[in-house]
């Protein structure tokens, strides 16, 4: 992961450069011939340019799922075909839009396999909504049924105390921006007391290059008056501003305008108010006096739901059996499952035959290569030790007392889950257990895991970082 390297140059926008622009324009339409329809929307409609520097040119996808597939099944076609418009481009670069998407233009939507309509453009300030994140495709179940009901609350009855601000959080890819979304549609569909609501949504990112550009262009008060004009604000992964502190502060200053307004306010992040550290303290505090809602990693159960809920949808016949292996396989967040299953239905599609067991297996071969990742006993044990701040020897050690058995248990159940290992084989790697021991750690575990869900979030957010 290239986490540190947050926003690439951001002069290097290709807007301007109209060469650039016209080359990728026509490369663009070889790859759709070259491929066919089909596959090309599925795949490459969502590839965006970012620009050439010397003799490379920069694309973007929104997922890492996504730009591995692309760099390795057509990133060959697309460097020939460029070369074929411009000799000197030499390599094609093609990176996730985490790392640039302050910079990206023109950044496609999500596709499914059933192209869905473009979202409306929603006025100069908003960002797109997009139209399949509404309230009836979202699929409830435990982990994530009090963030849907508090933004069904929002969206029926806005700036209710109690309500406001509204804060969603949860890892990547749990619905956090799919709900804010479902609030942005209801409200802005639904006309209150013979007027539409406003209704502004956009990233925490997009929010500091607005407040930037509006200080370069020496137009912030156009911009905070923009701002403070509409009726619900909503801004998406606001961890993006710490570290931020200029973007920051005229955030504080906008939040406090339009809550003192009586204006609903929706945020999300990747973790907690309290947790968000390197937020200025008194903006937490305000983050956390409404009502706070988080997404918590999926279940078996809600895993199957949605796979169920999007093949419907989709109209494509899933077998049972696929979809708990899907389940069973991809557990680290909806994204990735849908991604899955997406890619499935566009094979079966593509060679028009009925989605199997067998072509799963086949199409999602390289996928699960990477989830099966082999994560070995000694890291899981590291990992959990760092986490509880116990010592990795205590792993093997005959203590019983409760702060280091505990963990202990977790990495027995972790090794059980990501490792190909036997119970005795486990075992032996924790002091010489008993086979035993390692199953009453596996029950316990899970038995813990479904009564006390801060310690499962643990559970799942060490099993995600030592899938990664
Ligand atoms: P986040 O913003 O938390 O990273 P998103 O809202 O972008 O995650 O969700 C990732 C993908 O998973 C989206 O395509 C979204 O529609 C889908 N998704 C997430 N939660 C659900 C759900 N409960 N039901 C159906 N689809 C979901
Ligand atoms: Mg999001």
């Amino acid at each position: 992961m290239h986490d540190g390297e947050t926003i690439v140059q951001p002069q290097r926008e290709i807007a301007s450069d109209g060469a650039i622009a016209t080359q990728w324009a026509s490369v663009r339409a070889k790859l759709q011939q070259e491929v066919g329809d089909v596959e090309y929307r599925t795949w490459l409609k969502q590839v965006s340019l970012l620009g050439l520097d010397g003799d490379e040119v920069t694309l973007v996808l929104p997922t890492r799922f996504l730009r591995d597939w692309v760099s390795k099944e057509y990133g060959a076609l697309i460097t020939t075909l460029w070369q074929a418009q411009n000799p000197n481009v030499r390599r094609i670069d093609i990176r996730t839009q985490q790392l640039v998407r302050a910079t990206a233009p023109n950044l496609a939507e999500p596709t499914l396999v059933t192209a869905p309509p473009r979202p409306e453009p929603r006025g100069d300030l908003a960002a797109p909504l997009d139209q399949r994140f509404t309230f009836e495709t979202f699929v409830v179940g435990k982990p994530n049924e009090f963030a849907y009901a508090c933004a069904r609350r929002v969206a029926e009855a806005p700036s209710m105390p109690g309500f406001n601000p509204l804060f969603l959080y949860g890892g990547v890819g749990l619905g956090k921006t799919h709900l804010m979304h479902a609030i942005a549609w209801e409200l802005s569909t639904q006309p209150r007391n013979g007027r539409s609501v406003s209704v502004t949504y956009m990233s925490a990112e997009k929010f500091m290059n607005r407040f930037i550009n509006a200080l370069r262009n020496q137009s912030t008060l156009e911009f905070k008056n923009e701002l403070r004009s509409v009726d619900v604000l909503m801004i998406d992964d606001v961890q993006f501003l710490i570290g931020k502190d200029n973007t920051q502060e005229e955030f504080f200053h906008t939040f406090n305008a339009l809550v003192d307004a009586g204006k609903q306010i929706v945020i999300s992040a990747d973790k907690s108010p309290s947790d968000l550290s390197g937020l200025e303290d008194r903006l937490r505090t305000r983050l956390g006096c409404g009502m706070v809602a988080d997404l918590h990693a999926t279940t078996y159960e809600l895993r199957i739901s949605i796979l169920q809920a999007k093949a419907n949808r989709a109209g494509v016949d899933v077998p049972v059996k696929v979809m708990e292996f899907l389940a069973h396989k991809i557990t680290s967040n909806i994204r990735e499952l849908e991604a899955a299953l997406n890619r499935l239905i566009a094979h079966a599609n593509l060679f028009d035959r009925p989605v199997t067991l067998e072509t799963a297996h086949e199409v999602l071969h390289d996928v699960l290569k990477a989830f099966d990742r082999r994560v070995t006993i000694q890291e899981i044990q590291k990992r959990v030790a760092e986490h509880w701040s116990i010592r990795v020897t205590e792993m093997s050690s005959a203590r019983r007392s409760r702060n280091i058995a505990r963990p202990r248990q977790v990495a027995m159940y972790l090794a059980k889950q990501l490792t190909q290992k036997s119970l005795p084989d486990i075992g032996r790697h924790f002091g010489d257990r008993d086979h035993t021991t390692v199953m009453h750690a596996v029950s316990r575990v899970t038995a813990l895991m479904a009564t006390d869900a801060a310690f499962a979030e643990d559970v799942e957010l060490l099993r995600r970082l030592l899938e990664s």
